[in-house]
């Protein structure tokens, strides 16, 4: 496996941890804490199948010759391009822009699921050691982590190596310019992977860059009467996002969407955010509303929706930034 190496000046950690609830504070942004999710069962199939694998590699080392390749470009033995992997929505719509139509870019978080807790089926698993290119986060999602150790796939671009992502908040894409600065360093990888088609990749790079520029230009200007403005949110995914505008971001829970917060913690933030000026608890499409129902009663707010865009349930990634732009206007109050 080839780490692909990109020229950063942030070297992040990898230990990105979901977390549960931390005090209430504007900006802050969750402590680390150990997160190592065991395996669970298939985790013998895995080494199995990684044996299986490097038996095989002996015979037709991993890389050695493009021509060789009969197996397609979507993972289904469909096409003849690379096999490129992506390892949930944000970078695979990335990943997808820039290597245009020809290409299928698959993803290793399943349609519609929540990429925080994903677990891998094995035949994702077996895909990975097959592909051609993986573009993932490491340190967020665990499962995806340890597959790419017991079966890697010919090469590895890490976005943490590229991005600034702080702390355990994994949630830089929230972030448009912090997209832009992938798109290069995807064009790269993808070129390695398929030197032919290097020129398309640039080519599409540069627009995909030029088109979250655009989007931050939008988001920076339809939000400049909200610089201050406090943003309260139940799962805590619009640090990145809030940092970019100039909004001071709270979370009733924390990085991980899955934790339900307690009766005390509910009180707790009730309190603090009493006498401030929020109209709005935001919810994430996919997750209950109760925890911000509960509390927009209590404080007689209003709630309204906001997309961290995790996996692609809302659609495309630009659209979907746009339509939170249009939620954060309506729902914010100016400070
Ligand atoms: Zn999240």
């Amino acid at each position: 496996m080839i780490i692909v190496r990109v020229s950063t000046t942030h070297r992040r950690s990898r230990a990105l941890s979901h977390d549960l609830a931390k005090p209430l504070r504007p900006g802050a942004r969750p402590a680390r804490k150990n997160h190592r999710r065991p395996w669970r069962s298939i985790a013998s199939s895995i080494a199995a199948l990684a044996a299986v694998t490097l038996v095989s590699a002996c015979g037709a080392p991993a890389g050695s010759d493009p021509s060789d390749r009969t197996d397609g470009a979507d993972g289904n033995g469909n096409g003849t391009g690379p096999k490129v992997m992506a390892s949930f929505y944000p970078l695979q719509w990335l990943t997808q822009e820039i290597a245009g139509s020809q290409i299928t870019v698959s993803s290793l978080t399943p349609k519609g699921a929540e990429p925080h807790d994903s677990e891998l089926e094995l035949s994702q698993v077996s895909a990975l050691g097959e592909a051609d290119l993986l573009v993932t986060l490491g340190g967020f999602q665990a499962a995806v982590d340890q597959a790419v150790e017991a079966n890697p796939p010919k090469a590895v671009l890490d976005a943490a190596d590229v991005v600034p992502v702080e702390g355990d908040d994994p949630h830089f894409w929230l972030d448009p310019t912090l997209m832009a600065e992938l798109a290069t360093p995807v064009a790269e990888a993808l070129a390695q992977a398929d030197p032919a088609g290097g020129p398309g990749y640039v080519e599409r790079a540069n627009a995909t860059a030029a088109a979250l520029k655009d989007l931050d230009q939008e988001l920076s200007a339809g939000l400049s009467d909200f610089k201050g403005s406090i943003l309260v949110t139940t799962h805590a995914a619009f640090n990145y996002l809030s940092a970019r505008y100039g909004l001071d971001a709270m979370s009733i829970v924390g990085v991980d969407p899955e934790v339900e917060p307690s009766p005390a913690r509910i009180a707790e933030v009730a309190q603090q955010l009493t006498g401030l000026k929020v109209k709005t608890i935001y919810f994430e499409d996919q997750a209950s509303p109760k925890t911000a129902e509960v509390l927009a009663d209590r404080l007689g707010l209003a709630t309204a929706v906001l997309n961290p865009i995790e996996n692609d349930n809302a659609g495309d990634y630009l659209q979907t930034m746009r339509s939170n732009l249009t939620a954060l206007q309506s729902g914010l109050e100016s400070p």
